[in-house]
């Protein structure tokens, strides 16, 4: 292994729980791969965060396809190869289907199922190489049980754990895991702004709509935080995970156990 150090990338890592994860690497001594579709400049002060790491920061928009099969590449040139991908990039549109504009339909299955199928094409074979790799989907509680008006995030969310079973049963001989996250609420940026919304629109106070929409599906009542999907990020690239694989592990304070 080159210089000894394992190499990730965590696509959407700006934010939310993919900035999360990419701190917990960089504090296990990874070198790092963030990436947005936001301009490096507007990235610089998350970037500070890191300090001394070896975290490099890749501008792509995982909405393109070519831009989600490049950046692998471009990972690769930077650090020599690649050890771990994590696919978490997301987005969201809340609207009943008659309402859903097909470009949100299609905007939100390219940026999360989409382009984990091009960056994992990209990046198998590189692993299977090296004899080793891990590979990360965020996937969510949304891709094991349907919410209304969620129609292409829950359609996509479905089709990333099914993604995930495919490549795992593809890549089992191969000292390579593939597995999916499966949060249910978790305490990020996207989430905030989702209470902001909710609060206007239906008249509520933002304790109301955190307390009867959001945690109303979760038994423990409490958001999920993102330094514990980094965890079990961590977890699942340590040998001992080695026998997972193509699993849908949930996090969701009790979720899906209803
Ligand atoms: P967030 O909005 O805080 O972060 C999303 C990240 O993705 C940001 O860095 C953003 O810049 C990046 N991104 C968005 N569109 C992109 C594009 N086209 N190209 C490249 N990067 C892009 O969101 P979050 O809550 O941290 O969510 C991260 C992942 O976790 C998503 O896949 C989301 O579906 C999933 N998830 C979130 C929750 C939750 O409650 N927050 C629950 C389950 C699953």
């Amino acid at each position: 292994m080159q210089n000894g150090r394992r190499v990730a990338l965590v696509t959407g890592s700006t934010s939310g729980i993919g900035l999360s994860i990419a701190q917990k690497f960089a504090q296990m001594g990874y070198a790092v791969g963030l990436n947005s579709f936001e301009p490096a400049a507007d990235v610089a002060d998350t970037l500070a965060q890191f300090g001394n790491a070896e975290v490099r920061y890749f501008e792509a928009d995982l909405a393109d396809p070519r831009a989600a099969f490049a950046l692998i590449g471009e990972v690769t040139e930077a650090f020599g190869h690649l050890d771990v991908l994590v696919n978490n990039a997301g987005v969201q549109k809340v609207a009943p289907i008659e309402d859903m504009p097909p470009a949100d339909w299609d905007r939100i299955r390219a940026v999360s199922l989409d382009s984990a199928f091009h960056t994992i094409r990209a990046a198998l074979p590189g692993m299977t190489q090296r004899g080793w790799g891990r590979i990360i989907n965020i996937a969510s509680a949304h891709g094991l049980r349907a919410s209304p008006f969620k129609s292409a995030y829950v359609a996509t969310k479905h089709g990333v754990v099914g993604l995930t079973k495919a490549v795992a049963l593809e890549a089992a001989e191969k000292g390579i895991t593939v597995n999916a996250i499966c949060p249910g609420y978790v305490w990020t940026p996207l989430v905030a702004k989702q209470v902001t919304d909710q609060a206007r629109v239906h008249g509520l106070s933002e304790e109301e709509v955190i307390r009867n929409i959001f945690l109303a599906p979760q038994p423990t009542r409490q958001f999920v935080q993102p330094e514990e999907i980094a965890e079990l990020a961590a977890y699942l690239c340590g040998e001992m995970a080695r026998s997972i694989t193509g699993s849908a592990i949930s996090i969701d304070g009790g979720w899906t156990a209803k």
